[in-house]
């Protein structure tokens, strides 16, 4: 088989005016940057605002193990096979950051023949979005070190600043650091660090954003740092919000690129699912929606995670429900979640599928929870066991949900057709009923044991006492409204990676809270999180490079 690289080099793409065509995004309202990327112009955007809007897919999978699960490239086979069929369908994905295609996971265009392209653009520098996030955060970071410097009118603490600077890089030598060194004319001295740019708040604001007006208030609410006498100091206060929100102005206008079987997709904004929301921005969404019949959308990481913040945070901050989601899961991840180990997945193995399929189960029953009619898609691979797929199939359909192979990967948008089906089945009887899990109104500590108790199934939550006073200073502040964003391992339903399956009695440790104003959520911290990862000991730049021709190898 071919390396997805080759793959999408052999593809032949379309002119990106085609591909708007094929949209309904017509040519004036194209941004082209070369032949296969455009953005669209946001006077067109916010032209689409009341116009009728097309139905919503989720795709989200089990908890992830290293066997990999295929959630991207199952979001592209759909969107193929949809438009195949006849559906008019827009796929909305993130856009990768640099770190993991540098690091382990590689890029994040799909893979096999469900991928979107130019796959070298997208996965490297693409429209240049993720520069800007980085230049609007460290804008701001360099404000603020000036206004110390200039006499500190604010009277912000250096001790208690909480803005750290951005790099779209794994660079583990740059999370803590001591800055602002060398004597009176310098700066002031203070410790600082780096977070990956999807890490940022700034790429949450820009997810989440309607437009541009808002764009500014969310980052003009973001907060810097404390006061001496705890008083919390904004980027509206520093006057930083109009530079950075220009930074941004055309970053958050929606790029336009093509799968290899020519649908639109959209690939815009790419925020981390731990710290934050994990999912594209609201403004691609939400175009998609006004263009399209229906738009098919990926959530990071499980279903415990990426889909609940979706749902509750997404979805509720911009208004959107969602009309079915799939559930991605392989054979050989569900082995994984038996006992199985990576070494022994090609060995057909039906006791430890069935011990595994619990966790599938319990993602399929959690989706139930936000109402949504959930179809379960097994994305093939060339090991799987018929034994096996039937075995699934089976624990699915006790559930009363359909499980469906597809073999996208191997054969693009036909080997979804199935999936497809299936998909307009739900679409069609129209039993999706949206409800996010909890209500706004419930104070923050009960929004946590409800996702806890609702999704993790966790017997317990414990809360610290400086914990819970720090969730009571975020009401008093006005604060208790918005949602809860769990910073958990994406390995387990519970805070410990090795409790595969579907572990029952756990306890959920939150560390920490952080109160991401601008965003608009609380951020609970469950356990370690890495906001700036570092490179593995052979990282995938070592076998990055040009060839000859000057085209690029060794991506993946
Ligand atoms: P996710 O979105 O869940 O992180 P991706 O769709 O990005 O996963 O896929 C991760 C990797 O697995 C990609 O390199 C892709 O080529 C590979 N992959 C996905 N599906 C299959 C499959 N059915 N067979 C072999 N490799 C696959
Ligand atoms: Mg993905």
């Amino acid at each position: 088989m071919a390396t997805d690289l080759e793959i999408a080099r052999a593809a032949t793409l379309l002119p990106i005016g085609d591909i708007a065509a094929r949209a309904g995004i017509p040519e004036s309202a194209l941004q082209p940057y070369g032949r296969y990327k455009a953005k669209i112009d946001s006077g067109f955007v916010a032209g689409q605002a009341g116009a009728k809007r097309g139905k919503l897919v989720l795709v989200t999978g089990i908890n992830p193990t290293p066997a990999g699960e295929g959630k991207t490239t199952t979001t592209i086979g759909l969107g193929d096979a949809l438009n195949a069929l006849g559906t008019r369908t827009m796929i909305c994905l993130r856009e990768p950051s640099l770190g993991p295609c540098f690091g382990v996971k590689g890029g994040a265009t799909g893979g096999g023949r469900a991928q979107v392209g130019p796959m070298e653009d997208i996965n490297l520098h693409f429209t240049g979005d993720f520069h800007a996030i980085t230049s609007a955060n460290n804008l701001l970071s360099a404000m603020v070190d000036n206004h110390m410097y200039w006499g500190n009118e604010l009277g912000l603490d250096p001790r208690r600043i909480s803005w750290r600077r951005a790099l779209d890089m794994n660079d583990r030598n740059l999370r803590d650091l001591v800055l602002g060194l060398g004597g009176a004319s310098q700066g002031i001295p203070r410790e600082d660090g780096f977070d990956i740019t999807v890490a940022s708040e700034v790429m949450a604001v820009f997810c989440l954003a309607t437009d541009l007006a808002d764009l500014q208030a969310r980052l003009g609410r973001m907060i810097v740092g404390q006061t001496r006498d705890g008083r919390s100091v904004t980027a509206r206060d520093i006057k930083a919000d109009g530079a950075m929100a220009a930074l941004l102005r055309d970053a958050l206008a929606p790029n336009l690129v093509q799968t290899l079987e020519g649908s639109p997709a959209l690939v815009h904004g790419g925020p981390f699912a731990n710290i934050a929301h994990g999912c594209n921005s609201v403004v691609a969404t939400t175009l998609g929606l006004t263009l399209a019949d229906v738009v098919v959308t990926e959530a990071g990481f499980g279903a415990d995670l990426g889909a609940e913040k979706f749902l509750d945070i997404k979805c509720t901050s911009a208004g959107l429900a969602p009309d079915a989601c799939v559930i991605v899961a392989t054979i050989r991840a569900l082995k994984m979640h038996g006992g199985v180990a990576k070494s022994d997945l090609g060995r057909e193995d039906v006791a430890a599928l069935r011990r595994g399929v619990v966790n599938l189960a319990r993602h399929v029953e959690n989706m139930g929870k936000f109402g949504l009619p959930v179809v379960v898609a097994l994305n093939a691979f060339t090991t799987d066991a018929g034994e096996e797929i039937a075995a699934v199939q089976e624990a699915m359909a006790a559930l009363g949900t359909e499980a469906v192979l597809c073999t996208h990967w191997a054969d693009g948008g036909a080997g979804a057709t199935d999936l497809a089906c299936a998909v307009q089945r739900r679409l069609a009887a129209g039993s999706a009923s949206f409800a996010p899990l909890y209500d706004a109104a419930l104070p923050l500590a009960e929004k946590l044991r409800t996702i806890a108790r609702e999704i993790y199934r966790a017997a317990e939550v414990q809360i610290p006492e400086p914990v819970a006073a720090r969730l009571a200073r975020f009401e008093a502040q006005g604060f208790g409204h918005v949602p809860v964003c769990v910073a958990k391992t994406q390995y387990s339903f519970s805070a410990d990676p090795k409790r595969l399956g579907a572990p029952v009695g756990h306890v959920l440790p939150v560390r920490e809270v952080r109160l991401s104003a601008g965003a608009g959520f609380v951020v609970a911290v469950c356990g370690e999180i890495m906001t700036m990862p570092g490179l593995p000991r052979r990282p995938a730049a070592e076998s990055i490079g040009l060839d000859a021709a000057g085209r690029i190898e060794g991506l993946f």
